[in-house]
């Protein structure tokens, strides 16, 4: 709301305490300490959408951001660590992308590990493929 010539923003409403709002408001109280109310509204009528919510790796800064303990975080919130999502019939049917949340494990050589066992499976088929046309012939 602004205040006659003092343009500061004196109080602020959030209608919805789902996932958005209450985030929202962790946020704002963060970082606007003094001299500004925050309020939030929520239905008794209208409930959250109350599925399981999935994050990405942003969620570490906004956690850090509010001082948040995340050891304490994924025990009280029951959560489980994610390395990555994988993408099943993604663009086309039989089509598998998995996206990986970072590097996995130390690099060996000047490359990640993941990078190391992708050449090894290739090494692997192609091996395969090879013994397979020895039996045939
Ligand atoms: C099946 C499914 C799977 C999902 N999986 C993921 C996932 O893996 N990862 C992810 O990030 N997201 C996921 N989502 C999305 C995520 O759950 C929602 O985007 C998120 O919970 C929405 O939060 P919200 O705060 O906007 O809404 P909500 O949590 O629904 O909260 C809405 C709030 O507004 C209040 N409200 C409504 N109307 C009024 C009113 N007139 N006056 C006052 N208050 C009102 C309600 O009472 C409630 O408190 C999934 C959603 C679904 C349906």
């Amino acid at each position: 709301m602004v205040n006659g010539s003092d343009k500061a923003i004196r109080e602020i409403l959030i209608v919805g305490g789902g996932s958005a709002g209450w985030m929202t408001a962790a946020a704002l109280s963060n970082v606007l300490t003094q001299g500004c109310s925050i309020t939030l509204v929520e239905s008794e009528e209208i409930s959250t959408v109350g599925v399981g919510e999935a994050t990405i790796p942003p969620i570490r800064t906004f956690n850090q951001m509010l001082g948040i303990d995340e050891r304490e975080f994924v025990r009280e919130t029951q959560g489980s660590f994610k390395l990555g999502i994988e993408f099943v019939d993604w663009g086309s049917l039989g089509n598998r992308y998995f996206h990986p949340f970072g590097p996995h494990g130390k690099p060996y050589d000047i490359l990640s590990v993941h990078q190391h066992v992708r050449r090894q499976h290739q090494w692997h088929r192609i091996e395969v493929v090879i013994a397979r046309i020895w039996a045939s012939s």
